[in-house]
């Protein structure tokens, strides 16, 4: 019987993986391929110019390609010219943790998914927009889900 019970564990587990702050790293690594494990979990800088959405200007919505969260919307994107998907503002405050950065004897504000604790950039005040913010997101770290055609 105790078999069984951890048989369908397994089962629901593997058909609807919930993925969180408590997944663990072994999950990850299923999970993601060797890029995204290692922008999303060991917190790597995609080379600048060489991510999917630096140039990607299609309307919809850029979720968090670790756990599926909502993070910006495309009428916030913009060129910042620095290699990155760059945005004016965040969807929703809520879905993002900022934590201070102190790598490379500098201080910069580092962004995370608040759901599962990705790293995704980090966000500075030179934005273009009303917030004079410019979130500056790792390609890597997104998936995009296209806006719905409306007839
Ligand atoms: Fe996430």
């Amino acid at each position: 019987m105790k078999t069984f019970f951890a048989g369908i564990m397994t089962l629901l587990g593997s058909t609807n993986p919930e993925y969180n702050m408590s997944t663990p790293q072994d999950e990850w690594k299923k999970k993601l391929t060797p890029e995204q494990y290692s922008v999303c979990r060991l917190g790597a800088t995609e080379s600048p110019f060489s991510g999917k959405y630096n140039k990607h200007y299609e309307k919809g919505t850029y979720v968090c390609v670790a756990c599926g969260q909502e993070l910006f919307g495309s009428e916030t994107k913009f060129d910042s010219g620095t290699g990155w998907p760059s945005f004016s503002d965040v969807k929703n405050n809520k879905n993002v943790i900022l934590k201070d950065d102190y790598a490379f004897n500098m201080h910069r504000v580092e962004v995370l998914c608040a759901k599962c604790g990705s790293h995704l950039g980090h966000v500075f005040d030179d934005g273009p927009g009303p917030s004079g913010k410019r979130w500056c997101i790792n390609s890597t770290s997104l998936d995009f889900v296209p806006a719905k055609e409306t007839k």
